[in-house]
């Protein structure tokens, strides 16, 4: 147990968590619009549309902005102080929240490439940013 949270999946989000658990990560596309959009909805937030097709990402970006936690939210996070929480903008287009990992926070800067890695907490592979 990492003590860490993890995502409750529904019925919109479930596919996006089951894919991270193989390694992959998945953004809806619009069939009738072509957007692509992050969180999971069960709209498009174009068009609202329903037509909505799941696609693999790249799994690489890069921070569009970020932050510096120096206090942990929770004592499972501790060990973690100080690290990095970024928008990250992948190469396909979506913006996703995220740690940066593997990184000394103070080496993050706007801009920077990353690549996604998955971190597994207690069952569930969440999706994380490391300097590419
Ligand atoms: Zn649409």
């Amino acid at each position: 147990m990492t003590g860490k949270p993890i995502p409750e999946a529904n019925a919109d989000t479930r596919p996006f968590w089951d894919a991270c658990n193989r390694g992959e990560l998945l953004v809806q596309h619009c069939r009738a619009c072509g957007h692509r959009q992050f969180y999971p909805r069960g709209l498009c937030q174009r068009c609202r549309s329903e037509d909505l097709a799941w696609q693999t990402a790249e799994p690489r970006g890069r921070v569009y902005s970020f932050t510096i936690v120096h206090r942990a939210p929770t004592p499972a996070f501790r060990a973690d102080v100080p690290y990095a929480i970024a928008l990250v903008d992948l190469a396909d287009g979506v913006r996703m929240m995220m740690n940066i990992v593997n990184c000394d926070p103070e080496r993050v800067a706007i801009g920077m490439p990353v690549n996604i890695v998955f971190e597994q907490r207690d069952g569930q592979a969440v999706p994380q940013a490391e300097p590419a």
